[in-house]
């Protein structure tokens, strides 16, 4: 079985950071970067608020960055899941994954940065037409309805950023928010409003995904007045937010009830030794890609640490 010091879950922000870092730290990362390389961000546009880049960046294009930067000092990347996460409880001893469902791999440092996927409502209809009208990310298949009507669903910046993509390219484009108000920042609700072929209602819930093969329409439910209507609408983007991607982890791993993995406050390290944790996989707070790179360096730093201090550990038990 193969044996690495460092094995990063992940090729965000902060997988790529962590790699940057233990890579410099001649840890000699190895890197599996899931089924989507450069994480949520090859799905979006501009990157405006990544320090570094003045006149903003292309999600795509920074990710591109990242992994050059990774393996200029030695990562390596390979593309793969791992499907099975069995992490030992035992100081110093190897965590054994499983990359895509049969090769087993071990590492004494375990770095999780496997991010966060998108939810959806859960209703049968909108499982019916996915990929057929139904999509969680406008910047992927906003291409695909230039010239249709499309709906938004949600109220904070994934759907204002969504929205304001599409209206570049659709008719007319209708935002549901549940509440009675935006969660999104009011940079992004301005620009949302101040878009004239957006139309946001609000206190609106979906009650079904209209169509025959494809979407034609999406009826929605007033929760204040109880009015029920039909919008007429070829796309329906759900953009309500994301759940963590820790599910093998799950029984291993201390969580919170959405599936978030603790870390010891102001650190990367998880329950167990060896293994930590970095990125959106553990915070819902900021969900930011600088903050998922800040986390990615600690969760390197702190990997670097561990080993040599259980070296250390085990050069003085050889000496005595
Ligand atoms: P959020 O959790 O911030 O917002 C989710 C939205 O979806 C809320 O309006 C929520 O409503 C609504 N919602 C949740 N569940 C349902 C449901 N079942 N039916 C209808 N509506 C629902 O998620 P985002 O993905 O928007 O943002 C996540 C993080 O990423 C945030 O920190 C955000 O700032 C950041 N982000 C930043 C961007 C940027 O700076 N360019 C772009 C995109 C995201 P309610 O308020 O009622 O719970």
């Amino acid at each position: 079985m193969e044996k690495h010091n460092c094995i990063i879950i992940g090729s965000g922000p902060a997988g790529y950071t962590a790699a940057i870092y233990a890579a410099r730290a001649n840890l000699k990362p190895v890197m599996y970067t899931g089924m989507e390389p450069g994480g949520q961000l090859t799905t979006t546009t501009d990157v405006e608020n990544f320090p570094g880049y003045p006149e903003g960046i292309m999600g795509p294009e920074m990710m591109e960055d990242f992994k050059k930067q990774a393996e200029r000092f030695g990562t390596e990347i390979r593309f793969g899941m791992v499907t099975k996460a069995e992490l030992s409880s035992v100081p110093g001893e190897y965590h054994t994954l499983t990359i895509d469902e049969k090769d087993k791999i071990q590492a004494k440092t375990v770095i999780i940065a496997t991010g966060a996927s998108a939810k959806y409502l859960g209703l049968d209809s909108e499982k019916q037409f996915m990929g057929h009208g139904v999509s969680a990310c406008a910047i992927c298949d906003g291409f695909f309805y230039k010239g249709l009507e499309v709906v938004v669903v949600g109220g904070g910046d994934s759907a204002a950023e969504e929205a304001t993509y599409l209206a570049k390219m659709c008719p007319k484009v209708t935002v549901l928010i549940r509440k009675d108000h935006w969660r999104a920042s009011k940079i992004m609700e301005n620009r949302v409003m101040n878009t004239p072929n957006i139309e946001v209602l609000f206190n609106t819930e979906t009650l079904e995904v209209m169509g025959d093969k494809t979407v034609s329409g999406v009826r929605v439910k007033n929760n204040q007045t109880g009015e029920e209507k039909v919008i007429p609408a070829e796309g329906f983007f759900v953009a309500i937010g994301h759940k963590p991607n820790t599910g093998i982890f799950k029984g291993q791993l201390d969580m919170d009830d959405v599936g978030y993995i603790k870390t010891k406050p102001g650190t990367a390290t998880t329950n167990l030794s060896g293994v930590f944790a970095t990125g959106d996989a553990q915070d819902k707070i900021y969900r930011q890609a600088v903050t998922a790179a800040g986390s990615g360096c600690m969760g390197a730093l702190e990997a670097e640490r561990y080993l040599q201090e259980y070296e250390e550990k085990v050069e003085s038990a050889q000496l005595s």
